[in-house]
């Protein structure tokens, strides 16, 4: 099968968070399945270029019809680490992907419906005709629309949409005049309530919303959060789209591509291990506490690794600081924002722990140190208020890291509290609480210093446990194949 993802990510090249996992392990998977796969980017100036091998235009200008004008592009390709890239650069004035940063604009929505329009002239005009275009998040919503309304109608007859949401938080709401600016024919029938128009801001359009209603089948990156975001608040306004959609709606939990995280293979830590030979662990652990400057005692090293988001709890993450050092261990922080105030908070903190030996906090984004953190770890919390999957406690899992996480998405699917779960004792592999404020996290991490505590041995298992857990590509590559074919057929 012939599948093209378009995306605004793809790990390690163009990187934010997990969606850029998602689009790099599942391709991967896909390929190794035997199909055809490949992924179309934007040029972006601060991409990871090192990890690009092979990098030339394949397509020069590309004239991508804009408003009233068009925009010459160039398409250039490259290998990812095997993976096959396109990365479609366009030549105008605002300089759409030549920002310094991937996100944050106040064109946001305009850069990326313009990325969606310029991918589809492409195959048009490239004569790429894959069985299975798979769009992801907002930054793509507009790709079914198009195809339907507008590329179908140039030949582009038997091409079909999967179109995945990773985070409906953010939804790309704009304003009408993004249907015109991509020559969309009859925007106003666009701008209805079951088409594009935003369910809360009647004046907007919602390119989520588009890509929902268009594709012919919508996934989110779990189970749990499926239901979620159906009959909860955490939808943000598409949960009435979605329960009108929802014969073509299903939640696949993501993969963890095993060949990047694996502490039996990862070049990037100092000592591998497996589940057979975990005190080896033990040797990241001293080489993390020697790069972050921390003391050498005997207390657990609890860390988080992550964005630094209301969505990631920041109000749980800060009292799982003070709790760990008030508890007699230690705590790594790893985390960016671009949210200024929370920015401000944490270099805050960030000063006032300075010469603190039990706790280091890392402001930035830096995915060598995140493996030593994860290989070096004891515990990782994730206390976040909606978590679509997450990948965060899937790589502890496997780096044999207890995972301390609130009951909330893809948590719910993947960690099992060593205490309540109703699973078999056999499969609990972390500690799992539920408020959002701070006495769950505080009792989940009470139990887990506990445990590594006063029974080193059970803890010992519980990671081992967490280590033989398998979240691989294999099963979601499957679930997805499956829909690729039953969409293929309609
Ligand atoms: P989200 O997609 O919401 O950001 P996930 O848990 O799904 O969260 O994925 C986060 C991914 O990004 C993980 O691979 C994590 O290690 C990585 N990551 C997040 N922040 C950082 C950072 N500051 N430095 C290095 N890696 C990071």
């Amino acid at each position: 099968m012939h599948i093209l993802m378009v995306s605004a990510e793809c790990a390690p090249v163009a990187k934010v968070g997990g969606l850029a996992d998602v689009v790099f392990g599942l391709s991967r998977e896909l390929e190794i399945r035997g199909n055809d796969v490949q992924i179309i980017l934007p040029k972006y100036d601060c991409m990871r270029y090192d990890h690009v091998w092979g990098l030339h235009i394949t397509y020069r200008d590309l004239w991508v019809p804009w408003h009233v004008g068009a925009i010459r592009c160039d398409v250039w390709f490259g290998f990812v680490h095997g993976r096959k890239c396109f990365f479609i650069e366009p030549h105008s004035e605002d300089r759409f992907f030549e920002r310094g940063q991937y996100y944050g604009f106040h064109d946001d929505a305009e850069r990326f419906a313009f990325f969606s329009k310029a991918a589809l002239e492409f195959m048009l005009k490239d004569n790429r005709r894959p069985d299975v275009i798979h769009c992801h998040d907002w930054q793509t919503g507009l790709v079914p629309v198009l195809l339907y309304e507008l590329y179908q109608h140039s030949g582009m007859t038997n091409q079909r949409v999967c179109y995945t949401v990773h985070n409906f938080k953010h939804q790309g709401v704009t304003g009408e005049h993004i249907l015109y600016a991509a020559g969309l024919p009859n925007p106003h029938q666009l701008f209805q309530p079951n088409r594009l128009q935003d369910d809360d801001n009647h004046a907007a359009v919602n390119l989520m919303k588009g890509g929902t209603v268009y594709s012919n089948f919508v996934t989110t990156v779990s189970p749990q959060h499926a239901q979620e975001v159906m009959h909860t608040d955490q939808g943000h306004g598409l949960g009435h789209i979605l329960n009108v959609h929802q014969g073509k709606f299903g939640g696949i939990l993501n993969g963890l591509d095993y060949d990047v995280w694996n502490p039996v293979i990862d070049e990037l830590i100092p000592a591998q291990y497996s589940a057979n030979a975990v005190e080896k662990k033990y040797d990241n652990k001293a080489a993390l506490c020697d790069r972050l400057l921390l003391r050498k005692e005997y207390k657990p090293i609890i860390a988080y690794v992550g964005r630094l988001d209301a969505q990631k709890g920041v109000h749980l993450i800060r009292h799982g600081l003070h709790y760990a050092l008030a508890n007699d261990a230690q705590f790594v922080m790893l985390g960016s924002s671009p949210d200024p105030d929370i920015d401000r908070e944490f270099r805050h903190l960030k000063h006032h722990f300075n010469d603190n030996p039990d706790c280091h906090l890392e402001i930035g984004f830096n995915e060598e140190l995140a493996h030593l953190i994860y290989a070096g770890a004891d515990m990782i919390i994730m206390p976040s208020m909606f978590e679509p999957c997450g990948l965060t406690q899937l790589i502890a899992l496997k780096y044999g890291t207890v995972p301390i996480v609130r009951a909330v998405g893809g948590l719910v699917d993947t960690v099992f509290d060593k205490d309540y779960s109703g699973r078999p004792e056999e499969q609990r592999n972390g500690y799992v609480f539920h408020q959002t404020d701070e006495t769950g996290l505080e009792s989940a991490m009470h139990r887990a210093i506990g445990l590594w505590r006063h029974h080193s041995d059970d803890f010992r298992k519980l990671m081992v446990q967490g280590m033989q857990c398998d979240y691989s590509w294999a099963r979601p590559a499957q679930d997805y194949l499956n829909i690729y074919n039953y969409i293929r057929d309609l």
